[in-house]
């Protein structure tokens, strides 16, 4: 058995990102619409009736969007921290069901979820690790200023790890950005830098790792070349799997946990 890991998309415009093992289904953040969130399930061939679970990371417009009326509208249950539900108003008894940090939520049998909590501005954001029932463990870590020691020693364990490089450090500080801004970008609530994201790799690279997906990327102030060239030099020869982009639109690739290379997205 393996996780398959499947992102519709990625970036400051919407975030949603399929996990499936063993016939259970869950999206972890539900950023776009639901009529967008089902076209590009479409192109999986997954039905939307078919998503056991939804988890919200954070309530940030491009994680949470349509996450109440898509859950509802395919009977998934809808999962966050007290904080998102507040944030979004929703009702911890009858519009999702809120966890802990460090929390594990059994969504089947098949598929379990560890909410590890990352700071982010204003937000009480969690980074997710999906593990199936052969120990197979894939991280999605997107929205934080910095790495906690929790989530470093999480993602020791991950075959896969979807992570974000959201900036890199000369193209904001170059950029059009007001000073404010970039501050809280770079902040310890702010966003992960291409070099931030290159040390933590480093630090947890391992044989077990073997697919990796930065994600998360800023339109203005990062480039793919840019964010995975960085990578590459600071994790180098510890790392023989594949680097994927995960862009804006999607799903272009899916990665399984064990298996290096991902596959092509072929419309279904
Ligand atoms: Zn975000
Ligand atoms: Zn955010």
């Amino acid at each position: 058995m393996s996780i398959q890991i499947t992102h519709l998309g990625s970036g400051s415009r919407g975030n949603a990102t399929l996990l499936s093992s063993n016939g259970t289904n869950v999206l972890v953040d539900c950023g776009f619409s639901t009529r967008q969130t089902e076209k590009r399930l479409g192109i999986l061939g997954v039905e939307p009736t078919s998503i056991d679970a939804v988890f919200v990371t954070h309530h940030h417009k491009d994680h949470s969007g349509s996450a109440l009326r898509s859950s509802k509208s395919w009977g998934s249950s809808l999962h966050c921290n007290l904080e998102t539900a507040i944030r979004m108003g929703w009702s911890p008894t009858d519009d999702c069901k809120t966890f802990g940090n460090l929390d594990m939520v059994e969504v089947s049998s098949s598929l379990s979820m560890l909410a590890i909590p990352v700071p982010h501005d204003d937000a009480d954001n969690v980074a997710i690790i999906a593990s199936d029932r052969g120990g197979d463990r894939a991280a999605i870590v997107t929205d934080l200023g910095e790495a906690t020691h929790d989530l470093i020693s999480h993602l020791r364990g991950c075959g896969h790890i979807s992570i974000e490089a959201n900036y890199d450090h000369s193209k904001l500080f170059n950029g059009p950005y007001p000073d404010s801004l970039k501050r809280r970008i770079s902040g310890r609530g702010g966003h992960l830098s291409n070099k931030q994201t290159s040390q933590i790799l480093r630090e947890i690279c391992n044989e077990n790792l073997s697919s990796l997906v930065l994600c998360h990327l800023s339109e203005k102030n990062n480039a793919p070349h840019i964010a995975e060239s960085e990578v590459l030099m600071a994790i180098g020869e510890g790392f023989t799997g594949e680097i994927s982009i995960s862009k804006q639109s999607g799903p272009e690739f899916i990665h399984w946990t064990g298996q290096s290379e991902p596959g092509k997205v072929v419309a279904a």
